[in-house]
Order: C-alpha cells, then structure tokens, then sequence
C-alpha cells in the first residue's frame, strides 16, 4: 500500500473547494482551515520481557464550536501528526453533516497491536488514556474505536478514566461493550451506515441491488460488517480484501463463510473457492460498486483512470485524493464522500454517548430504526445540495458541513 500525499494537505484541499464555493467569510476560513488544539504524548509502558518502550501518541481536536469534539483512536505503525489532524478535521464535518451536536477530534499511537501481547496492549491504552486525560472526558472530547482499536479498547479507556474520577465514568468513550455501558448496535453501524448509503446510492443511479456487484478493501470492523450486510441485502459482494491480499469469485463470495474462515485463521490469506487479487487489483475489479474501508490514499491519479466501479462509497477515511477525485468525476463515477458514507459508526456512537448521560437504554430495533433515518435524510441532504449547485457529492458533502460549522462560529464569535 503506497503512503501517498500528506492527508492534512488533503484534507485542507477539500476544505478550500467548499471554502471558495461559499465565499466564505476570511475569519471563519482561517479558523476552521486549522486544527485548534494538539496534545503529542511520549510515554512509557512495561513489556512482558520486563523491558520498558517507549511509544508516541496524539490527540487532537479539531473544532469545538458546535458542542464537545468526538472521534475514534487508531493504532497502527503510520500513524502520524498530519494523519491525525486529518482525520480529526473530517470528524467535525461528519458530525455537522449528520446534525450531531458535536465537533471533530482523532487520536492515534504509533504502534502494530499485532505484535503485543494482551497485557502490553492494556498497559498501553491504559498510560495513552493517563496522558491524554488532560483533555476528554464525557463533556469535553469522547474517543472511540477505529483502525487497530476495539471494545476492548474503550472498555480499558473506560476504567482508567473512571479509576481517575473515582466512580464510573461510561460517557468518556463509546464503543464500548454492551456490559458496561455500551450501545446495541455500535459494533456494526458504520457498515450498516455504509449499507443503507449504498442502497441509497444504487437507486439513485437505477441499479436494481439485485444486479449489483460488490468489491470491499479492508475486511476489519468496516469492511468485514458492510460486507455482511450488503450480502444479506441480496447484493453480490465478489471481492474483499484485508492487509495480506484479497479474494475474488465473479459468482459471489459467500460472506458467512468468509467471516468464519478470517475468525478461526485470522486472516483472507489460503480462503478456497476463490482466486486471489492483490489489493490494487482489487480496487480496478468490473464491479457495480467499490467500498474502500482499509486506509487512505488507495485511489489516486495512479489508478483513478482504470477504476471501473459506477459508484465509490467511502467506508474508510481519506481513501481518495483531490486529483483522483477530479479524474473519477471526469468519468462519471458516483462517489459517496467519507464524511458521508462512513458516519454511521458516530451517529451510533452519539445515540451511546445520550443513553450513558441518561442512564436509559434503547433497544437494538430503535437504534437501528433512528439510525436508517439519519442515514437516508443526510443522504437525501447532501444529494440535494448536489444537485441545487450542480456539483459533486463531495463539494456537496463539503458545502452542508461547512455552512453548519462557520453558521456555528460566526454564532459565537471571536474570544475576546
Ligand atoms: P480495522 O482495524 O477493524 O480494520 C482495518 C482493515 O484494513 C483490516 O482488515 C486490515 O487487514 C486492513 N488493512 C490494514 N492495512 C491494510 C493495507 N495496507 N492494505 C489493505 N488492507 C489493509 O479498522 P476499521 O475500524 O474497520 O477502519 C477502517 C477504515 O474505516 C478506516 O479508514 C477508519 O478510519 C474508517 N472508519 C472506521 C469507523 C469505525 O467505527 N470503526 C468509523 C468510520 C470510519
């Protein structure tokens, strides 16, 4: 997987389309084209072999305007300052799409969770959260899972906090299990997020879901969910992949088997019934639509012109870069931005964050009932600006969330 252009460049890229498209006012432009706050953690942790490494951490917060920040942790080997600043900034804009009362956050640790152990991953989450306590908190920022991080995760992030206050504290982080606080749903509502917008997208452009193929990349929380559930949709999902390469069967993968295949071997690699692909050839396969849920800068100007899905939906984050995008609209292709496609995960992480703060829980029909609606209406908001402006569901995406955000900063003005 190639690194790509730098994804906060990205990121303010997309940001200055939309800023140019909305004349926006010269204070809000240069507030919101920013980060507003960093916290770069170094810190120690015990290894099993009784050595201590050290590893680095970030937690950033993007905007605040609209309410507390909120977005997930990644652990992954690559993760860096600009990814992370990346990532926060397209968490403010999926919240105000989605009329989340939050702003955007991100958080990462340089470090493969592959390579330690149980114990060692706990130690980690639990001196990561210590340093990073200075600044969530269930009124202030709530982290979450995302690329390397799970329940587990949050349910470490959740005691440590909480040993911190001394009592508990379920609303710091959500994704949690469902024991301690968790939401019905939570684990696969991005992918269902991902689901309903592909079905979404596929009337829009009169393909009947039937007819459909699918190639997924990534085949993690994201990716291995979508998959599910678009499956169990009736739509034909031929192609998934994870970080050892991918497999493709043009009559169809049957997911159940796939999913029990990477539980029991960890891993797509050896899957029979299938052929392999690499992850590139993965992404030109002829399929109905493309669901990057891996990492980004996967489609860029290096393969945007042999791309021969109908409709991109963005599981994953910064999956494609502003020349890609060009060429992709040039051709036709249908793209559900990220900030779009991928918000699931955070609108069920939300529902999480009222139902701690109430102490009242809802039941799985009702998320996923309330979730279906948020999911359709943002869908039909952004389409419709796409069409009112006769531009593409990024700019589209870009115009809703922007307009929200500077609406909320102007609100506020400038202190002092
Ligand atoms: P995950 O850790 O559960 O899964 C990541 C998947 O990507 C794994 O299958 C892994 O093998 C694969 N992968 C890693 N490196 C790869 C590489 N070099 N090439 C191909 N595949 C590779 O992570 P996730 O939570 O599913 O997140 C995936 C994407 O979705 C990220 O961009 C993340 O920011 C985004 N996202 C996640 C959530 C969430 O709720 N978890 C919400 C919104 C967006």
């Amino acid at each position: 997987m190639e690194h790509g252009p730098d994804p906060f460049v990205t990121a303010q890229r997309q940001f200055d389309r939309a800023a140019d498209y909305l004349n926006l006012d010269p204070a809000a432009r240069t507030v919101l084209r920013d980060v507003q706050r960093v916290l770069e953690v170094n810190f120690p942790v015990h290894m099993d072999d009784g050595s201590i490494r050290l590893f680095k951490g970030y937690r950033v917060q993007h905007n605040m305007h609209r309410g507390p920040t909120k977005g997930g942790i990644r652990y992954h080997p690559s993760v860096s300052l600009p990814e992370v600043k990346a990532l926060a900034m397209w968490m403010t804009w999926k919240n105000a799409i989605f009329h989340l009362p939050f702003g955007g956050a991100k958080g990462g640790v340089v470090v493969d969770p592959k390579k330690l152990s149980t114990h060692e991953l706990e130690n980690l989450t639990r001196r990561f959260t210590s340093e990073i306590s200075i600044i969530i908190g269930p009124e202030s920022d709530i982290p979450a899972p995302d690329v390397g991080t799970n329940a587990q995760t949050m349910a470490w992030m959740m005691d440590t906090y909480s040993m911190h206050a001394g009592r508990s504290v379920p609303a710091v982080v959500t994704g949690k299990p469902i024991s301690i606080g968790g939401s019905q749903g939570r684990e696969e509502a991005t992918g269902r997020g991902v689901m309903i917008v592909t079905l979404e997208a596929l009337k829009h452009s009169q393909i009947d879901p039937s007819t459909a193929t699918v190639a997924v990349q990534g085949f993690g929380n994201v990716g291995s969910n979508s998959a599910r559930l678009l499956a169990e949709q009736g739509v034909k999902v031929v192609a998934v992949s994870d970080v050892s390469g991918g497999i493709y069967n043009p009559a169809g993968l049957n997911i159940p088997d796939v999913l029990r295949y990477t539980q029991e071997h960890g891993t797509l690699k050896g899957f029979r019934n299938a052929q392999s692909v690499t992850n590139d050839q993965l992404l030109e396969l002829p399929v109905t639509v493309l669901v990057p849920a891996a990492l980004e800068n996967q489609i860029t100007d290096r393969n945007a012109a042999r791309i021969q899905a109908k409709i991109i939906v963005e599981g994953a984050n910064g999956p494609t870069t502003p020349e890609a995008d060009a060429i992709l609209n040039d051709k036709g292709v249908f793209v559900v931005p990220d900030v779009l496609a991928n918000a699931g995960g955070v609108t069920v992480s939300y529902f999480e964050w009222v139902q701690d703060l109430q102490h009242f829980f809802w039941s799985e029909d009702e998320i996923n009932e309330r979730l279906h609606r948020i999911m359709r209406d943002s869908f039909a908001r952004v389409l419709s600006t796409k069409e009112s402006n006769d531009v593409d569901m990024r700019l589209a995406a870009y115009i809703v969330a922007v307009r929200t955000v500077a609406d909320a900063t102007d609100a506020r003005s400038i202190y002092p």
